[in-house]
């Protein structure tokens, strides 16, 4: 497996590790890089100057340790590490654009050994992260993290479908792809603690995390869910979309747990923010609830009239409430 540096990326991971060193009253780095830095004008004339600094970065990137950073997370994945053929790293400007995948497209690899590579069906990764990330002490973390994503993408077992189709519109498929990033991303790391490795967020951090995506879950219960996902050793790809979709299959996991409850779930709906509404389709974040309650009969049996199969249980959003009262009065 060949890891490639991007060399603007070394370039500027040096420079601004140099310079951070030096203002916080650390030289040595800085005098190590100008003994190397210096003679290359000395002794070189401009034209030459070039491929003598990309030598001297590429030199104390390797010294100084930021290379083995990446290498030594390869290492963790004996398996992923014979399925790729090379690692791209790139630097990008912000923390949204970082990122770890399986290469699409080969880029700047040469023609013959991507070909080289397809034919065994290994695959590439593509790394990028912000320069200052390689002085972070977090990067092991994080890399050891990405890398279990991408040893399940090319795990057969796993399942992993990039075009698996999701949702009835583009709100429903954000909102269903946020809560996959959540669980496996929480999968991961429960892996990680189990192996007695350091995860990239802690359980209670992963227990927040996951405790926002799921505010309607009743708090008791929430816990008894979160335990038994945290529990549960591998999810596939299909169980994870499965789970992203539909609250009750995510609710199907709970365990017991002290100070927590397992939920009743079948034959349970649940008004999910984000979700369609059952009489107009829209996407609504204002469910009524209790409609018994709060409607006349006469309202209940109207809408019931007009969407055969509905009942009280699968609730509406507001404005189709509003406007099923007018309509019952024979305002609208
Ligand atoms: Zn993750
Ligand atoms: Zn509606």
């Amino acid at each position: 497996m060949e890891i490639r540096f991007q060399p603007a990326l070394l370039q500027e991971v040096i420079d601004s590790f140099v310079e951070k060193t030096e203002r916080e009253g650390d030289p040595t780095y800085y005098k190590e890089f100008h003994e190397h830095a210096d003679p290359i004008y000395e002794k070189f004339i401009l034209e030459d100057r070039e491929a003598e600094f990309k030598k001297l970065y590429q030199y104390l990137f390797g010294i100084w340790g930021f290379s083995d950073i990446v290498r030594d997370s390869f290492n963790e994945y004996p398996l992923l590490k014979q399925k790729v053929g090379i690692v791209l790293v790139k630097g990008v400007l912000k923390e949204d654009q970082e990122g770890v995948d399986i290469l699409r497209k080969w880029g700047s690899v040469e023609k013959d050994l991507a070909k080289e590579f397809e034919e065994k069906g290994m695959k590439g990764v593509g790394i990028k992260l912000i320069p200052r990330r390689f002085y972070d002490p977090a990067l092991t973390r994080y890399c050891r993290h990405e890398l279990m994503h991408i040893s399940d993408m090319i795990d057969p077992l796993f399942g992993y479908d990039p075009d698996t189709k999701i949702g009835q519109n583009p709100g429903e498929e954000t909102l269903i792809l946020q809560r996959y990033r959540i669980l496996w991303s929480l999968s991961v790391d429960s892996r990680l603690v189990a192996a007695g490795k350091e995860p990239m967020l802690s359980k209670e951090d992963r227990f927040k995390e996951f405790r926002s995506w799921y505010r309607k879950i009743p708090p008791p219960q929430l816990k008894a869910v979160f335990e038994g996902l945290w529990q549960t050793s591998y999810f596939t790809h299909s169980e994870l979309i499965e789970m992203a979709a539909d609250t009750l299959r995510v609710m199907d996991r709970a365990v017991d747990v002290e100070g927590g409850e397992v939920p009743e779930t079948e034959n349970k709906i649940m008004l999910m923010p984000g979700f369609p509404c059952p009489l107009c389709r829209f996407p609504t974040y204002s469910w009524v609830e209790d409609m018994q309650t709060k409607l006349e009969p006469y309202v209940l049996d109207f809408i019931r009239e007009n969407h055969p199969g509905w009942d009280v249980e699968f609730g509406a959003c507001d404005r189709c409430v509003e406007v099923y009262k007018l309509r019952a009065d024979g305002v609208m």
